[in-house]
């Protein structure tokens, strides 16, 4: 259920009096209306651009009767505001926006809010969300133009209400024409054949390996005790993995994103699926509260996890879609069919074949953790087609680890171990036994 309102343009505004949760920002429109003056965003080019508009500190006061978010930015910019129920939260889409500290979001909670974070989301948009603890009305929401030396100010304002008035006021807000929904709607499922792509690739082909850094934009990962993002550094080993993939000459290589962007777990599934790969390699760095554990993992995916450590992973990365505030109760990965399962156990296969080559590489070169092979159901690993692993780096809540996954000369060994360990697999010839 995703939500328009727009706020920032009155003329068109006939809109906003249908919503109670807009009449009460009425007073706030006015406010914002000289932001209207840049609601015409053109896309961008994804590099950074000076021109953007910057945003610096943000902060939560208030208590559970009020709660007040508020982001200085450098100038008023024009932004839509909706709510999103399971779990409550806040969204808010703005114009392509650089964010000074990045690391400063998902700081500890406050009154309504348990916590909040922002990035960019897709090309041209960024984003922020506000995780509630309870039900919620939006009270206001504004951007204070700047005065006097004063930054601009972005400001929403959430009150108090049980789950009966919120869904009322989602149900209410319903735009009277339909809006560009916030989200890319759902692509309908790859129209690409159903077979298991065995290691020797496609038709004589390269075969294609589709490297998948984890999480962007908004949804940072897992951070460090010393800040690192996980959304960082697992872009910095997926690029080396990639270089040198590239460079050996025998594959054809695809990143799921090259840049700090948002990307749905479905959506990087479909970009394996369309390109017909014969590999998925996702990459992440974990975090726990024991400081002392660490090192790396390798999973695949089954429906039963090996472990509850891994169930619970598995249940932190797929929330990365959430963290978006994406809407996942239209999206099922479920297809049903006697081929479908055949299709799926004999990519299973492929997948742990890989996985165990990965950890075998692995071995004397990077550090692993006890019993490194697991498997849960993680969303990115659901191609029925393409074998897929998921490797966690290691943890971010080890300071050893978080330290060593910084270094150049570890990405490198790491990379080259992913390298070697994709020499091996399409080496083997497995293929020949299973088609
Ligand atoms: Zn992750």
């Amino acid at each position: 259920m995703v939500l328009g309102i727009v706020f920032g343009n009155r003329r068109e505004g006939g809109r906003l009096g249908r919503a109670p949760v807009v009449l009460a920002v009425a007073g706030a429109v006015a406010m914002i209306a000289a932001a209207a003056v840049v609601s015409l965003f053109p896309q961008r080019a994804w590099a950074a651009d000076s021109t953007l508009p910057v945003a610096g500190a943000a902060r939560l006061a208030g208590d559970d009767q009020r709660t007040r978010f508020v982001m200085d930015i450098n100038r008023a910019v024009a932004f839509r505001i909706f709510a999103l129920p399971d779990p409550y939260r806040v969204v808010v889409d703005l114009p392509e926006i650089e964010f000074s500290d990045p690391s400063a979001a998902d700081n500890a909670g406050r009154g309504l809010v348990s916590a909040y974070r922002f990035g960019r989301f897709a090309p041209g948009k960024s984003r922020i969300v506000l995780d509630a603890r309870e039900p919620f009305r939006i009270d206001k929401a504004f951007v204070l133009e700047p005065v006097e030396g004063q930054p601009a100010r972005f400001v929403v304002d959430l009150v108090p209400a049980d789950r009966l008035e919120f869904m009322r006021e989602l149900a209410l807000s319903v735009p009277s024409k339909p809006e560009e929904p916030a989200d890319k709607p759902a692509r309908p499922a790859a129209a690409v054949p159903l077979q298991a792509v065995p290691p020797g690739g496609t038709q004589g082909r390269k075969p294609m390996i589709i490297v998948d850094a984890g999480h962007g934009g908004v949804d940072s990962g897992a951070i460090g005790k010393g800040g690192t993002l996980e959304k960082d550094i697992v872009l910095q080993v997926a690029r080396r993995v990639a270089d040198r993939l590239e460079a050996t000459g025998k594959y054809r290589v695809r990143m799921t994103r090259d840049d700090d962007r948002f990307i749905r777990l479905g959506d990087r599934v479909d970009i394996a699926r369309e390109a017909e790969a014969s590999l998925l390699i996702s990459i992440h760095a974990d975090a726990i509260d024991y400081a002392g554990i660490g090192g790396a993992t390798v999973y695949t995916r089954s429906d039963k996890a090996s472990d509850r450590a891994a169930e619970m992973l598995a249940d932190r990365e797929n929330r990365a879609d959430l963290i978006a505030g994406v809407d996942l109760s239209e999206e099922s990965d479920e297809v049903a069919g006697i081929l479908f399962d055949l299709v799926r156990r004999e990519t299973h296969n492929f997948s742990t074949i890989f996985a165990r080559g990965l950890v075998h590489e692995f071995k004397g070169k990077v550090k692993l953790i006890k019993n490194p092979l697991r498997s849960a159901r993680f969303h990115v690993l659901a191609a029925p087609d393409v074998p897929s692993v998921l490797v966690e780096l290691g943890y971010l809540t080890n300071p050893k680890d978080e330290k060593t996954m910084q270094k150049a000369q570890w990405q490198d060994t790491v990379s080259a171990a992913i390298v070697e360990s994709v020499s091996a697999y399409f080496g083997r010839g497995v293929a020949k036994n299973v088609n």
